[in-house]
């Protein structure tokens, strides 16, 4: 049933639409509202994904402000409490002689939501001003960010382990502070930004592309 696509033709000019749940495609002209595979919603690219997109964007580049300002563990150790913020936490991490684990949560938590906001901003402004970009270069860096930002959670998943490992009450405890929730909200709402962003966007900006 389904024709084979001619490459270097947007598969939206071939009247292909893909279901992004099913993954099969479909007659963008017979079927308008929902795939005739298995039902679901169907359009051939996602709706207000650049908006969508920006939002999530606006909303992580507010969050990251307060996420690496404020303290995101406090340490209780005998009855004082010391706060740590990502960068003084990797700065320790250093001093105790773990150069390693202080390099990952350096990129996991600072380098890479920071990146894949600059990233996605770069080619949703690239998308929305036509600039010419070789469009293929522009996947690379997105499947890039996506794929590493996943990895951003690990900072989140530390945190959790500590709070859990060092609960000795007054004498040796670790809690999240502030700075945990607002890395949560860039951690999720890059999550989603990457999600809702539709890469064929990309093609459609650069249409004389191959
Ligand atoms: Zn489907």
């Amino acid at each position: 049933m389904n024709k084979p696509l001619i490459t270097g033709i947007s598969a939206r000019q071939q009247d292909r639409q893909l279901c992004r749940v099913c993954e099969k495609h479909s007659s963008i002209s017979e079927n308008q509202e929902c795939c005739p595979y298995c039902g679901s919603p169907i359009s051939p690219r996602i709706e207000n994904s650049q908006q969508k997109t920006w939002a999530l964007l606006f909303t992580a580049f507010i969050f990251i402000f307060p996420a690496n300002l404020y303290p995101i563990t406090y340490l209780l150790k005998n009855g004082t409490r010391y706060p740590d913020t990502i960068f003084s936490g990797i700065v320790s991490l250093l001093s105790s002689g773990m150069s390693g684990i202080a390099f990952i949560v350096f990129i996991a938590s600072i380098v890479v939501p920071i990146l894949k906001i600059v990233v996605l901003a770069f080619i949703s402004l690239a998308i929305h001003f036509k600039w010419q970009f070789n469009p293929k270069k522009q996947l690379i860096a997105f499947t890039l960010v996506d794929w590493i930002g996943r990895w951003s959670v690990l900072d989140l998943f530390v945190i959790s382990i500590m709070v859990a490992v060092f609960d000795k009450g007054n004498f040796l405890s670790v809690y999240p502070g502030i700075a945990a929730t607002s890395f949560t909200v860039v951690v999720i709402t890059t999550l989603f930004a990457a999600q809702s962003f539709d890469t064929r966007l990309i093609w459609d900006a650069n249409t004389d592309a191959r």
